[in-house]
C-alpha cells in the first residue's frame, strides 16, 4: 500500500486549499465557513515519482466539546493511521492556543510531523513564518496554498519523511 499523509490543523487555515494545491486539481471543498470538511477525505496524490495518499480532515465544528479537543482528538487519529502527518498553520494568524495544543500532541508522534505555515502569498511573511518554531515541530515551511508559492518545495520535504 501506499504511503499515507494526513493534513490536520484548524478549520480555515486552508487546508483543503493546500490539499487541492498538492493534487494539482480541486477536489477538496474550499470553504470560508469553517469545518465545511464533512469527513477524513482521502486523495491519491502523485510528486516527484512517488505515489501516496492524501487524508484532508475536518468535520468539526467548535461545539459544546470544544474546538481545541477535536482538533486535538483529529491528530491523535492522524498519528495513529497515517505514515506521516502534516500540520497546516495560519502564519498571517501565528500560533493560537488551539495550534499549541495540536503541536503538544503531534509532539509526541513517532511518525514523522512537518509543519506548513500557510498563507504566505509575500515575503513580508517570512518573519512571521520562522515565529512558528515555538511549536516545536522543527522547521516551519512556508507555503501558499492560494498562489502554489513554495508548495513545490514542501512537496519535496514531504516526500523525503514519507
Ligand atoms: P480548511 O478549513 O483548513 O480546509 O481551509 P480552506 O482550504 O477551506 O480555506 C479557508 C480559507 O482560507 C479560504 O477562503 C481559502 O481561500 C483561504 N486560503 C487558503 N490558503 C490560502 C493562502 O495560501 N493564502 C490566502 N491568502 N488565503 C488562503
Ligand atoms: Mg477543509
Amino acid at each position: 500500500a501506499q504511503p499515507v499523509l494526513a493534513v490536520v490543523g484548524r478549520p480555515n487555515v486552508g487546508k483543503s486549499t493546500l490539499v487541492n494545491r498538492i493534487l494539482g486539481r480541486r477536489e477538496a471543498v474550499v470553504q470560508d465557513v469553517p469545518g465545511v470538511t464533512r469527513d477524513r477525505v482521502a486523495y491519491d496524490a502523485y510528486w516527484s515519482g512517488r505515489r501516496f495518499t492524501l487524508v484532508d480532515t475536518g468535520g468539526w465544528e467548535p461545539d459544546a466539546t470544544g474546538l481545541q479537543a477535536a482538533v486535538a482528538t483529529q491528530a491523535e487519529l492522524a498519528m495513529q493511521t497515517a505514515d506521516a502527518v502534516l500540520l497546516v498553520v495560519d502564519a498571517t494568524i501565528g500560533a493560537t492556543a488551539t495550534d499549541e495544543a495540536v503541536a503538544r500532541v503531534l509532539r509526541r508522534s513517532k511518525k514523522p510531523v512537518l509543519l506548513a505555515a500557510n498563507k504566505v502569498d509575500d515575503d513580508r511573511l517570512l518573519a512571521d513564518t520562522a515565529a512558528l518554531w515555538t511549536l516545536g515541530l522543527g522547521e516551519p515551511r512556508p507555503v501558499s496554498a492560494l498562489h502554489g508559492r513554495s508548495s513545490g518545495d514542501l512537496l519535496d520535504a514531504i516526500i523525503a519523511a514519507l
